[in-house]
């Protein structure tokens, strides 16, 4: 662990806690944007390790965990040291978006770049003040556009750091899920970081029973790492998959389920439906795969292609 970090311009030592904000650039109104980052610094050696949440600005239940986490002041670690960033894409926060106002995709857009898109500038300073300290960490997520996601945790299973972290955190599923190119795990993956995505339900939308659940895991997997002095027992083993498939609509219409997020599935078994909005026709959907469902689209209009349901085995 380092003496001293330094982030923002900012020595952190041994024993400090930190509020910095990293700033960004203006709005066109002139408003500056600024990243807030924590800092806790135990006085004992340890770890570094990243909480983040808001990377996709519109994923409220990422943010309302580090939110709630900073509350209850469980972020002071016993050895080691906890950076928390509730908001990194501030912009989407503020116009309910996942991207930028450019429509691009921070999570696309590591490790950025100090004159390129905003959201390459917000990656670029994220890349060069906070992530060469960071050994460990948690990105939270939501299911994108009106799609909700089961608790999960996400990463490459094949590095076993990656899986002991998962196993320690202990989310319902864990999802070995290959690196994106331009996403801060694949860049955090390059120079032997481990970095867990953690995602749970729906965009705008809170979702108590993954924000516990994401609180819990990370209890764990700080205790697991010596920071946390206690943490919740795990409830059941996550159920690790190492496979996933998409059902997408074949018909456009109005989509029905008759199931719900975690589900077992039988191969063949009724999903739901897709009628037209006329009584004229209905189409029943089966599942293509025997799995559980992990992804649960919510909006009832959809067009042919649409993702329906995440299942993975
Ligand atoms: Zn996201």
């Amino acid at each position: 662990m380092p003496e001293t970090i330094v982030i923002n311009g900012k020595s952190i030592d041994r024993g400090e806690k930190v509020l910095t904000k990293l700033v960004v650039s203006k709005l066109p109104s002139g408003t500056v944007i600024e990243i807030p980052v924590y800092v806790f610094r135990s006085v004992n050696d340890g770890p570094v390790v990243l909480l983040m949440a808001g990377m996709h600005g519109d994923e409220v239940n990422g943010i309302e965990i580090v939110r709630r986490m900073l509350t209850r002041k469980m972020l002071y670690p016993l050895k080691g040291t906890i950076i928390a960033v509730p908001i990194l894409n501030i912009y989407g926060f503020l116009n309910f978006s996942r991207q930028v106002p450019d429509g691009k995709d921070v999570n696309r857009s590591f490790p950025g770049s100090r004159d390129g898109s905003l959201a390459s500038r917000v990656a670029y300073r994220f890349m060069k003040e906070v992530m060469p300290y960071v050994e460990y960490g948690i990105d939270f997520h939501t299911g994108g556009a009106s799609r909700s996601n089961y608790p999960q945790i996400r990463c490459e299973l094949d590095n076993p750091k990656n899986l002991e972290l998962a196993s320690a955190f202990g989310a319902p599923f864990v999802l070995d899920s290959s690196l994106r190119q331009g996403s801060l795990r694949k860049e955090a993956s390059k120079a032997g970081k481990s970095i867990l995505v953690y995602e749970t339900g729906e965009s705008l939308r809170f979702d108590d029973f993954g924000i516990s659940t994401g609180i819990e895991g990370t209890c764990r997997l700080l205790h697991h790492l010596g920071m946390m002095a206690g943490a919740p027992v795990v409830q059941q083993d996550s159920i690790i998959c190492k496979k996933d498939i998409w059902v997408r609509a074949k018909n456009a219409g109005l989509f029905r389920a008759v199931v719900k997020l975690g589900d077992y599935l039988a191969k063949g078994q009724t999903i739901g439906s897709i009628t037209d909005p006329y009584g004229e026709m209905e189409v029943r959907i089966t599942s293509p795969a025997a799995g559980y469902i992990i992804g649960l689209n919510n909006m009832p209009v959809v067009n042919q292609g649409d993702a329906l349901l995440h299942i993975a085995y």
